[in-house]
């Protein structure tokens, strides 16, 4: 089996992972992967916007380090990249961001369904006592479309992350998916199968077969990611993802360099 490569990793920058640069390289040899991209946390414009994420002025620290690592590691390729944050009024800044340094790619995700509730954060799980899951499903959703609509990002994360926690709506989300996968279509970007949903109470990878299989109707393609955020998450659970994904007729991932895709056997 040819491994994908680990599209999405973090680093200590973002205040919540464990383990430098060259830790997770050394892992990613070490578990037999050829390729592998970090992608940390965006900055915002404000450093107090949340405890998440590296400060702005570590943004050339970051890509220092990511240079750093390869260097050090030269027979394993690293690419450079983030996991941006999408909220609407931020395409400015995204943008700037895009200028400042040759990335490889970005993740575009959506943590935040309104400005002040990060659906995925453990501290504000009480919030979904407050509403109705198919509100939050439909916003979530909505801002996702936006993200892909926006053209800024290669690959968007964890396309269903609302199920995090194990909340599900009642009704069927299909013409949710249905408006983010045309979208995602329409504006070239790739979809991750994210193993972390494995190591979370939904102890199931995002996104779900149902929008895969929908997904892969359409012909949006994909890239894994363990998005670990200690060295011993990389590549983890990828043989059930290259299953799922198999298992679905997908045959072929997606390879970013400079913002430009190519696709790989896996
Ligand atoms: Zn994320
Ligand atoms: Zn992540």
């Amino acid at each position: 089996m040819k491994w994908p490569a680990d599209y999405h990793m973090h680093t200590p920058l973002c205040r919540h992972a464990t383990g430098e640069p060259g830790d997770y390289a050394a892992r990613s040899v070490a578990i037999g992967l050829t390729e592998i991209g970090f992608s940390d946390h965006s900055p915002m414009p404000r450093d107090d916007f949340d405890n998440w994420r590296m400060y702005a002025n570590q943004l050339d620290e970051y890509v220092a380090q990511v240079h750093q690592a390869q260097k050090d590691y030269p027979n394993l390729t690293i690419r450079l990249a983030l996991e941006v944050d999408y909220l609407p009024g931020y395409e400015d800044w995204i943008r700037g961001l895009a200028a400042r340094h040759p990335w490889d790619y970005f993740i575009g995700s959506v943590h935040y369904v309104s400005d002040s509730w990060v659906i995925d954060n453990p501290e504000k799980i009480s919030e979904w006592k407050k509403r109705d899951a198919f509100e939050v499903w439909s916003a979530y959703f909505e801002r996702l479309t936006k993200a892909a609509e926006t053209g800024f990002f290669e690959i968007i994360g964890h396309v269903d992350l609302p199920k995090k926690f194990g909340h599900h709506p009642p009704t069927d989300c299909a013409s949710l998916y249905e408006k983010f996968l045309n979208a995602a279509k329409k504006h070239n970007c790739a979809i991750e199968l994210n193993t972390a949903g494995l190591r979370k109470d939904c102890r199931e990878i995002y996104p779900s077969r149902q929008i895969l299989e929908l997904a892969f109707q359409k012909g949006v393609p994909i890239t894994f990611g363990s998005d670990a955020h200690a060295p011993g998450e990389v590549g983890m659970n990828f043989a059930e993802a290259i299953r799922l994904a198999r298992g679905i007729g997908y045959r072929e991932s997606c390879r970013f360099a400079q913002r430009k895709r190519r696709m790989v056997e896996f």
